[in-house]
């Protein structure tokens, strides 16, 4: 069996960075695991080539060669996933898909002939066993069932083009013990998060190791000290690993705010030489986290969970939503505020979404206040629910409170202080990081940030000052600070477009809620007359 493994273009977001990438002459952030682990998990006999559609383009020899197309997608990719779901039946083939959108999702991709849902390690043994009775058509669910992950076979990495990807992406659990409303992740793999083997995650970095990546490796667990035990465990296997090989990586994951709690695993983490973290903050309101069920983020202060993190030496990047119910006024300026205390550089800020079949989704359908049955994650778009405070103020402070963040002297200037915190942690390898080969790509990508930092934008002056006292106080750093500086070249266009984009649909609402006010009017006018 031929198999085209085809991953859907992301549209423009707050994680898409094109100009920081093309600084760097990479075309994407991250590979397709879920697909090269698709491609591990099903038999290797079959014959498999991947496009990733924001790296390149199919070309006709390959939907020629293709005897089946199996795609996988997240719900921001939808609009490309159902295109070329289209295309590839317009071409004859035999199409099957997966992953998070059609899992959540599987009526809005049922032109496809296969829907495999769920997790793959269950599901695509049953499609597998279908193919070879010769069915043509098929829905695979586990019902219930979750995969025990250390059956999970290595990823098939050799079949990503490496030069094409800023940092590569291993797994080590699913799911994560907590139960935020708003959450998908816990639907989708459970509250009992399920961890590889130490040695099963040692075998997937000697083959990166192997095939020669040798930059930086994003743990893309949604919550990566889930099971602190076992996590422990496996860092104490990866310390020696990354001795014996000279530290040829660094890692960033995610994870939640009780990490500051446990300062052996900061201290191990570190060790093993993680250097960034994204923590799931959401918002500094108690009454929001409360009622949205993060009571975990509620047991301390949330500014000493950040500064102990960044004070053991990890780069901390965190999510925020606005939108919650019964959310004052100013809620914007709140998280701006503590965005600028906590001197936070990669604040992710986005307007809050019920996501398809997630506590909050039930209890809005529930509530009759759902606007649509479908969802997008991304910023640039309105929530899909109502709220209960008016739509058009949360979309005012939303869009105020974003400008603010990505206003690049006010960017420079946390990323600036935050860099000297993390200049100030000690810890027994440091210095040891994985060094960035210099080659004439990396030289012109800080020429050109000197350039239009240093020169152009009316951030010059602090530009060359904060590199300066860099250089003095935290010289180790340099490297790190100016790639996340680059950060601007993306942020600056881009809270731009959220204004824009936002700033439409919330004319286009009141307009249709003008027009239904209008309409109802009418009506009881004319019961009136009658
Ligand atoms: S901590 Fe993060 S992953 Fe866990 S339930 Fe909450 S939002 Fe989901």
């Amino acid at each position: 069996m031929r198999v085209l493994l085809l991953y859907p273009r992301f549209p423009q977001s707050f994680w898409s960075f094109e100009k920081t990438l093309a600084l760097l002459d990479r075309k994407a952030m991250l590979p397709p695991l879920g697909l090269v682990t698709v491609a591990a998990i099903l038999p290797q006999e079959w014959e498999f080539k991947l496009v990733d559609r924001n790296v390149g383009e199919v070309t006709d020899a390959d939907w020629d060669w293709a005897e089946l197309v199996i795609l996988s997608a997240m719900i921001v990719q939808k609009d490309d996933l159902l295109e070329q779901i289209q295309l590839a039946k317009d071409k004859g083939k035999q199409v099957a898909v997966g992953g998070p959108y059609a899992t959540a999702l599987p009526h809005e991709v049922a032109a496809a002939d296969y829907l495999i849902l769920d997790e793959g390690e269950i599901t695509l043994p049953l499609f597998v066993d279908a193919i070879a009775r010769g069915e043509r058509s098929g829905v695979f669910r586990s019902n219930g069932e979750r995969p025990d992950v250390t059956t999970t076979p290595v990823p098939r990495f050799d079949l990503l083009e490496f030069d094409a990807y800023a940092e590569m992406s291993v797994q080590f659990s699913r799911g994560c013990p907590f139960q935020c409303e708003f959450c998908d992740i816990i639907v989708l793999y459970g509250r009992k998060p399920r961890t590889k083997a130490p040695e099963q995650l040692l075998k997937e970095l000697d083959y990166l190791y192997e095939l020669g990546w040798r930059r930086s490796i994003f743990m893309v667990d949604d919550n990566f000290i889930g099971n602190k035990r076992n996590v422990k465990l496996f860092l104490k296997e990866l310390k020696p690993w990354m001795v014996g090989h000279h530290y040829p990586f660094s890692f960033a994951t995610e994870a939640s705010v009780d990490l500051a709690q446990d300062q052996e695993l900061l201290d191990e983490m570190v060790q093993c030489n993680f250097g960034a973290v994204f923590l799931g903050i959401e918002t500094p309101d108690e009454a929001s986290l409360t009622l949205t069920q993060k009571h975990q983020n509620t047991r301390d202060s949330l500014s000493d969970a950040v500064n102990t993190i960044t004070r053991s030496g990890l780069r901390v990047m965190a999510g925020f939503i606005i939108g919650f119910d019964g959310e004052k006024t100013g809620a914007g300026e709140r998280i701006v505020r503590f965005v600028e205390q906590t001197s936070i550089p990669t604040a992710l800020f986005s307007m809050l979404q019920a996501l398809p079949d997630t506590a909050l989704w039930h209890r809005l359908e529930k509530e009759g206040r759902l606007r649509s049955k479908s969802a997008n994650i991304n910023q640039t778009t309105l929530m899909n629910f109502v709220p209960t405070r008016p739509l058009e103020e949360i979309a005012q402070e939303y869009v105020n409170a974003f400008s603010d963040l990505y206003d690049p002297a006010k960017f420079l200037d946390r990323t600036y202080r935050h860099f000297r915190i993390l200049g100030e942690a000690t810890y027994p390898n440091k210095g040891k990081r994985a060094k960035k080969p210099i080659n004439w790509v990396t030289i012109r990508a800080l020429l050109t940030i000197c350039w239009r930092q240093g020169m152009v934008r009316k951030t010059r002056w602090q530009f060359w000052r904060n590199l300066w006292n860099m250089q003095r106080h935290n010289p180790g750093g340099v490297g790190s600070y100016l790639g996340v500086c680059a950060q601007i070249e993306h942020f600056a266009d881009y809270r731009q477009i959220v204004k824009r984009e936002i700033e439409t649909q919330v004319t286009a609402f009141l307009a249709t809620e003008i027009g239904v006010n209008a309409e109802v009017q009418d009506k009881q006018k004319a019961k009136v007359a009658v």
